[in-house]
């Protein structure tokens, strides 16, 4: 089912880039969009993996956090 979703979403970068965007850790380890929920919420995740789809290889992460901020 998220597989489904993530290759519905793959053709439409608007979409996938989007929710890589927003949904991104708030700096506690919970997504900024659906928290209470833990980051990578599902959303992320489905839009990871459209990503992947859409650009096999790999790419850039735009919507990924920097890194090192959490704790
Ligand atoms: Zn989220």
């Amino acid at each position: 089912m998220r597989m489904e979703a993530s290759r519905y979403i793959a053709a439409m970068s608007e979409v996938w880039g989007t929710l890589l965007a927003e949904h991104v850790d708030d700096g506690s380890g919970h997504c900024r969009v659906c928290r209470p929920s833990r980051w990578p919420c599902t959303l992320h995740a489905i839009a990871g993996e459209a990503r992947l789809m859409a650009l096999p290889g790999g790419g850039s992460d735009p919507g990924e956090p920097s890194g090192g901020a959490v704790r």
